[in-house]
């Protein structure tokens, strides 16, 4: 038996950690980090999740999400449109195909084909957003204050593992950019004799090191939770010597319920929900 646990990205985690838990509690690891990210995804308040996800720059809003669960079962989306809940997409991908990864137009026709409600997702709010902020200064880097992306991770009673991952991906970006979060050991990964990790951020720094599944392989080699976060990004810091300006942050679970967190710049929190208490935690640079 182990103590479950369940943690989530950023602010808006402590909403999705609330719908999650009773998940996590009557059904499973799978079902409350789904669950959770659905939250986020149907919060249009929620920048760079879902209905409020900021669109690339020709104004389109494009999802990437991934699953993943305790015994290397995986499934995601990339630049999927038209369509809210792209983790249960994913989802689906893993539950009903042998795929692991469908993209763009493919993506949109699976959802359709099961009967998912397409829907119009860019909002006038998040619209005016991007108006003001994006085509104004469409060169600039992106920046930590629009990193929302939304990763959970739980791990039940009986020990299983699982986890999430959905964006909308950086603000700014070029149209067919696909970031780290739908990305099999960039984005998340989990490791059913381990633990679970994921990634929020600068999706190109977690892509070039295969961050999740790094930080896996260092608990795996003995670190402790947030060491194994915190050696990696050392790792990216001396390796891949990113801008000041930016953010990637890694959060993790260990099968024994222990979670940690590292991060490349200040400004990055999580939610963490152990025996019903919600709590948010605010990581260190
Ligand atoms: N990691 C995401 C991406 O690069 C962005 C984010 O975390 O907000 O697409």
């Amino acid at each position: 038996m182990s103590e479950p646990v369940l943690v989530s990205t950023w602010h808006h985690g402590r909403g999705a950690n609330e719908a999650g838990w009773p998940h996590l509690v009557s059904r499973s690891a799978l079902d409350a980090v789904e669950e959770a990210v659905r939250t986020a995804e149907a919060d249009p308040e929620v920048r760079s999740v879902g209905r409020g996800g900021y669109p690339d720059r020709l104004g389109r809003v494009t999802l990437d999400a991934v699953v993943m669960d305790h015994d290397y079962r995986c499934g995601a989306v990339a630049a999927l449109e038209g369509f809210l809940h792209a983790v249960s997409v994913a989802r689906e991908v893993m539950e009903r195909t042998d795929h692991v990864l469908l993209a763009g137009a493919g993506a949109a026709d699976f959802a359709r084909s099961i009967g998912m409600q397409p829907e119009r997702l860019l909002t006038a709010e998040t619209m005016r957003l991007f108006e003001e902020k994006v085509r104004v200064r469409e060169t600039a880097p992106a920046n930590i204050e629009n990193h929302d992306t939304i990763v959970s991770l739980g791990c039940d009673a009986q020990g299983r593992l699982a986890g999430a991952c959905s964006t909308s991906g950086l603000m700014n970006r070029l149209h067919g950019r696909v970031g780290d979060s739908p990305i099999v050991g960039a984005g998340l990964y989990v490791d059913g004799e381990v633990g679970a990790a994921g990634a929020t951020g600068h999706g190109e720094l977690a892509l070039r090191v295969a961050a999740s599944a790094l930080v896996i392989e260092r608990m795996r080699g003995g670190l402790a939770v947030a060491a194994a976060c915190e050696s990696v990004i050392e790792h990216i810091r001396r390796r891949l010597r990113p801008g000041p300006d930016r953010q990637l942050a890694l959060l993790a679970i260990d099968r024994d319920g222990r979670c940690g967190a590292a991060a490349l710049l200040p400004g990055f929190s999580y939610a963490l929900t152990r025996a019903g208490v919600h709590e948010m935690v605010e990581v260190d640079a």
